[in-house]
C-alpha cells in the first residue's frame, strides 16, 4: 500500500465527483479512478495539479491524457470482469493502472523506452502487475490475440487493420482517429469482414506513430 496524504486522497475524490458531472456514470470506472494515485505518474513538481481536468507533460514530449478522457475511453470499453485488454501507448502507465484496476488482464505497448522503463518502474512500486511491451503497437500483439477489447490512447491517422485483426468478434477497439484532430471512434467487430462504427466527438492526441524509438 503507497502511503500518500490526505490532501492527495481528497483531491482525488473531487475529481470523481467531477467526472460524474461530466457524463462518467460506470461506477466500476469512477471506482478505478478513485483508486489509482495519478501524481505518481507525473513529475513531483506537477503533484498540485494531477487531479485537475488537464493533459500533464511526460517524458519525450508526451502527455498522460486528461483525467475526462481516460475516464470516457475506458466507459465506451464497456468492461466486464477478467476481459483481455490490448493498450497502445503506455505512456505513464496511469491508464494502463486503470484498466489494471478493473480487474482486466492488461496487455500494453509503448514504442519509447524511456517512457516504457518508467512505467515499469511505476507498476512495481504500485505492484501491479500488466504484461508491457517495448514495441511498435501499430502490429499489436499476435502472439497473445485476440484480445476482448482494444483501447488506442494516441491519434491514429486511420484504422490499423492489423490491430482489427487481433479483437474478437463483437468486442470493441476504442480508437481517437484522424491528423491534427482526432475523432473518438468505437469499433464493434461484427464479424470477420464487418464492422460497427460510432463515433463520439473530437479529442486531440499525440500521434500514433510508426517503430519503436530508443
Ligand atoms: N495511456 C497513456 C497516454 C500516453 S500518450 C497515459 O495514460 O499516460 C500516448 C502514448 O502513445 C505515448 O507515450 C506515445 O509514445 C505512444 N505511442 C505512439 N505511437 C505508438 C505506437 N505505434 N506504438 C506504441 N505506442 C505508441
Amino acid at each position: 500500500m503507497i502511503q500518500e496524504s490526505f490532501l492527495m486522497a481528497g483531491m482525488r475524490n473531487k475529481l470523481v465527483e467531477y467526472l460524474r458531472t461530466k457524463g462518467i456514470t460506470d461506477e466500476k470506472v469512477l471506482d478505478a479512478i478513485g483508486k489509482v494515485p495519478r501524481h505518481l505518474f507525473m513529475d513531483l513538481s506537477l503533484e498540485r495539479v494531477a487531479y485537475e481536468d488537464r493533459a500533464i507533460e511526460i517524458l519525450c514530449n508526451q502527455t498522460i491524457s486528461q483525467p475526462s478522457t481516460v475516464a470516457f475511453q475506458t466507459q465506451l470499453l464497456d468492461i466486464q470482469y477478467r476481459e483481455k485488454i490490448l493498450e497502445i501507448g503506455t505512456g505513464s502507465g496511469y491508464q494502463t493502472a486503470v484498466l489494471y484496476k478493473l480487474s482486466t488482464r492488461v496487455y500494453t505497448i509503448e514504442r519509447m523506452k524511456p517512457l516504457y522503463d518508467a512505467a515499469l518502474k511505476i507498476f512495481e512500486k504500485l505492484n501491479i502487475h500488466p504484461n508491457c511491451f517495448y514495441a511498435d503497437g501499430y502490429k499489436g500483439l499476435p502472439g497473445f490475440a485476440p484480445f476482448d477489447k482494444i483501447l488506442v490512447t494516441c491519434g491514429a491517422p486511420s484504422i490499423p487493420q492489423d490491430l482489427l485483426n487481433q479483437l474478437k468478434i463483437g468486442g470493441y477497439m476504442v480508437i481517437p482517429v484522424g491528423d491534427t484532430k482526432h475523432t473518438m471512434h468505437r469499433i464493434t467487430k461484427v464479424s470477420e469482414t464487418e464492422t460497427k462504427i460510432e463515433t463520439f466527438g473530437e479529442y486531440k492526441f499525440v500521434p500514433m506513430l510508426k517503430d519503436r524509438q530508443r
